[in-house]
C-alpha cells in the first residue's frame, strides 16, 4: 500500500493539476523578453483587470516581485523604505532590498493582526529638514495577508489609510500581496478594492492560486516598464515563460474563487486542535488558510521532535519556532485529509505524552 501523504508544510507544495499540465503543454508561446508571448500577455491582462491597475507583469517568484517594486520605487540612492518588522521582505528576503538595491530599511511593529500602528508610521517618516543626517523616507509597505502573524487579513480601509499617509508625505504605497486572493475571500471584498490604494502590488500565483511557478507585480505603465527593465537585470527575463503562465490561468479559474474552501477546512481543523488539551491554538488568529498552533510546556518536546514524529504518519508540518508548529492549507487538502491530519497530531501527542493509547 502506497503511504498517505498529507503535505501541510506550505500552499507552495501544490503539484501542477492534469488540466494545468494539459494546458502548459498547450500553451502558445512566443518569445517574452521580446515582448511577444501571447500567454503571457494574457495572464498580465487578467491581472490588471484583477487589481484594476495600469499594467502587469510575470515574474519569477515572489521575492524577485517585492524586491523589483521596491528597487522601482526607491531608484534614488539613499532611500528607505518602512517596512513591518514581521514582514516577509524584510526577514525572509535576504535583505536584497539593502545588498542589492541599497535600500535602507526603517522597521515599524508589526501588530498581531499585521498592521501596524498609523501612529508608528507616520513617526518612522524622515522630515526634509533631517536631511544631513537621514536617508530619505520613500516607500511604505504592508504585506496582505499578514504571513508571520498566522495569514491575517489587511481590510481595504486599514490600507486606504496607510495610502492617505503616503500621500500626505509624497510616499508609494507597496502590498506584498503574496496571498491576496486569501485575503479578497475570507474578507468577500474583491482584490481590486484591497489594493485600491497601492502604488504597486505582488501576488503569488504558487500559493493558493497553485501554479508551480510565478507571481505578478501590478501597478502604473510606468512602473510596469521600470519593473520590465529591473528583471531584466536581475536575471527574471525568460523566454517562452507562456508555458508557466498557462498553468496560472488555470489557476486563476479553478482554485483562486475557491479559497474559502481551504479556509473552511482551516477552521475545522483549528476546532480539531483546541479538542487536544496539550495544544495550544489562537481560533481568532486564523482568519484565511494558516494555522500555527503551539505545544504546550506540559508536553516537554520540541516543534521539531513532534514534526518528525508526525512525518512518520505521512504529514507534513513546520516547526517555526521553540514552540509552533505552522500547517497551511490549499487546494490539495481534502476533508478527509483534514481528519487524517488530526488523527496523526492526536496520536503523536499521545506518543509522546507516554500515553498507551495509540
Ligand atoms: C511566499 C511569500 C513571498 C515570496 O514568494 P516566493 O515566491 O517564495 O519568493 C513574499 N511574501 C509573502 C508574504 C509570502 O508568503
Amino acid at each position: 500500500m502506497v503511504r498517505r501523504t498529507v503535505d501541510l508544510r506550505s500552499d507552495t507544495v501544490t503539484k501542477p493539476s492534469d488540466v494545468m499540465r494539459a494546458a502548459m503543454a498547450g500553451a502558445e508561446v512566443e518569445d517574452d523578453v521580446l515582448g511577444f508571448d501571447p500567454t503571457a500577455r494574457k495572464l498580465e491582462e487578467e491581472m490588471t483587470r484583477m487589481t484594476g491597475k495600469e499594467a502587469a507583469l510575470f515574474v519569477p517568484s515572489g521575492t524577485m516581485g517585492n524586491l523589483i517594486s521596491v528597487l522601482v520605487h526607491c531608484e534614488v540612492r539613499g532611500s528607505e523604505a518602512i517596512l513591518g518588522d514581521n514582514s516577509h521582505i524584510h526577514i525572509y528576503e535576504n535583505g536584497g532590498i539593502s545588498t542589492i538595491g541599497g535600500v535602507h530599511a526603517k522597521t515599524v511593529k508589526n501588530n498581531h493582526d499585521g498592521t501596524m500602528d498609523l501612529a508608528l508610521i507616520r513617526a518612522a517618516i524622515r522630515h526634509p529638514d533631517e536631511e544631513l543626517y537621514f536617508p530619505t523616507t520613500r516607500l511604505i509597505c504592508l504585506e496582505n495577508t499578514h504571513a508571520n502573524s498566522g495569514g491575517r487579513c489587511i481590510s481595504g480601509e486599514y490600507t486606504d489609510q496607510v495610502g492617505l499617509i503616503a500621500k500626505e508625505h509624497g510616499l508609494k504605497l507597496h502590498i506584498d500581496g503574496a496571498r491576496i486572493f486569501n485575503a479578497s475571500a475570507a474578507l468577500g471584498v474583491p482584490v481590486q478594492r484591497l489594493v485600491q490604494a497601492a502604488d504597486s502590488v505582488s501576488i503569488c500565483l504558487s500559493k493558493g492560486v497553485g501554479a508551480p511557478v510565478g507571481s505578478v507585480i501590478v501597478g502604473s505603465k510606468s512602473f510596469i516598464s521600470k519593473a520590465r527593465r529591473l528583471r531584466k537585470t536581475l536575471g527574471g527575463g525568460m523566454r517562452q515563460v507562456g508555458v508557466l503562465c498557462a498553468a496560472a490561468l488555470v489557476g486563476l479559474r479553478d482554485h483562486a474563487g475557491r479559497l474559502q474552501d481551504d479556509h473552511r477546512r482551516a477552521k475545522i481543523f483549528t476546532e480539531g486542535l483546541r479538542q487536544i488539551k496539550q495544544l495550544k491554538v489562537d481560533a481568532e488568529s486564523v482568519e484565511t488558510n494558516m494555522i500555527f498552533f503551539e505545544l504546550k510546556e506540559s508536553l516537554k518536546s520540541s516543534p521539531e521532535v513532534f514534526c518528525e514524529i508526525l512525518q512518520e504518519q505521512g504529514v507534513l508540518a513546520l516547526p517555526t519556532s521553540d514552540t509552533c508548529v505552522r500547517v497551511v492549507l490549499h487546494h490539495q487538502i481534502s476533508d478527509s485529509d483534514v481528519s487524517y491530519a488530526l488523527g496523526s497530531i492526536k496520536r503523536a501527542v499521545a506518543q509522546i505524552a507516554g500515553e498507551v493509547d495509540q
